[in-house]
């Protein structure tokens, strides 16, 4: 085992780094809390470390005071985080020398076409897609057209399969630019793409393992292909199932999933638990609940049910 040094000097003897990054839309819901419970099981199974990061960058969504409200409900629910909470917002000169280090090698492009526009070049497309956006067609990938101002930038994305691991699921394989097509790295309104952020800080951060909602699935062939176009090491991924409502929906802030209800934090842990698949534990409070937790996590994933992963954007191997 190595022991790894945190920016704030802090001592996490291994090796391993995992991360919680909310979008501080509003409040943890019992979908977030399963994605924070399995991140959080992961680290400490592995001795590791588990850092926060406050996704922000999509300013018209975020909610004064989300941020602060989420980090209460972790602490209610027993998640310490190491070090300092990294707020994207602040970061925003790290995106822009990411961004010029790709447009140094040619590989952004700016895109006049609006979205209108694109639907509707699109339309005839069939197929399944992931975010449920038909592939870019590629309108502006040699140049604007005359008299088009540039609107957002997108990756020139390279062709053939980018594979990766699930440690869940096994090896997968993406085709990323017949399924998504060169994306967008910074939109049109300016602000830096979700895509592009994560890689970067998910690599300053130094995160080894990255353990999240199946809604993120299909983003990570993009993920990984944009790490390795800027050099960087690229994280093991466990992608845990989403907890649906009783009419099969994504439980989410948008669809107005209710917040925790910290009165219980037990409560909270054990649906979320119960959620991956577990069987509840025999524990009276948060802190035995992290005790037995644990080790049962460390027994093996084998235990738990993550067989809801939807994959259809991939080829398993
Ligand atoms: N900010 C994203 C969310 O709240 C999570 C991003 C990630 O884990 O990669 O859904």
């Amino acid at each position: 085992m190595v022991t790894v040094c945190c920016t704030d000097l802090l001592q996490v003897q291994s090796s391993y780094i995992g991360r919680f990054a909310p979008s501080p839309s509003g409040p943890l819901h019992a979908g977030s809390a399963v994605a924070a419970l399995a991140s959080y099981l992961d680290a400490k199974a592995h001795h590791g470390g588990w850092r926060v990061r406050m996704e922000d960058l999509d300013i018209p969504r975020n909610v004064p005071g989300a941020d602060r409200v989420i980090l209460q409900q972790l602490k209610a629910l027993g998640m310490q985080w190491d070090g300092e909470v990294l707020y994207q917002s602040r970061r925003l000169h790290r995106y822009q020398q990411a961004f010029d280090t790709l447009l140094s090698l040619n590989l952004v492009y700016p895109c006049g076409c609006t979205r209108r526009e694109i639907a509707d070049s699109v339309l005839r497309t069939q197929g399944h897609f992931p975010d449920g956006e038909r592939p870019y067609p590629g309108t502006c990938r040699s140049g604007l057209p005359k008299g088009r101002q540039a609107l957002s930038w997108r990756l020139r994305v390279a062709q053939g399969q980018v594979v990766f691991n699930d440690r869940w699921l096994g090896p997968m394989t993406q085709n990323v630019s017949q399924m998504v097509g060169d994306f967008v790295l910074r939109r049109a309104d300016g602000i830096w793409a979700y895509q592009l952020a994560v890689v970067v800080d998910d690599a300053e951060q130094g995160v080894t393992h990255v353990v999240r909602g199946e809604d993120l699935f299909s983003s990570t062939a993009r993920q990984v292909m944009l790490g390795e176009m800027l050099g960087l090491a690229r994280p093991e991924y466990l992608h845990v199932p989403l907890v649906t409502d009783n009419a099969g929906q994504k439980l989410s802030k948008q669809n107005g999933a209710a917040a925790l209800d910290l009165s219980d934090p037990l409560g909270v842990l054990t649906r979320a638990w119960v959620a991956l698949g577990f069987d509840p534990l025999p524990v009276e409070d948060v802190r035995s609940f992290w005790a037995a937790a644990i080790p049962v996590w460390v027994q093996g994933l084998s235990r738990a049910n993550l067989h809801g992963i939807n994959h259809r954007f991939y080829d398993p191997q």
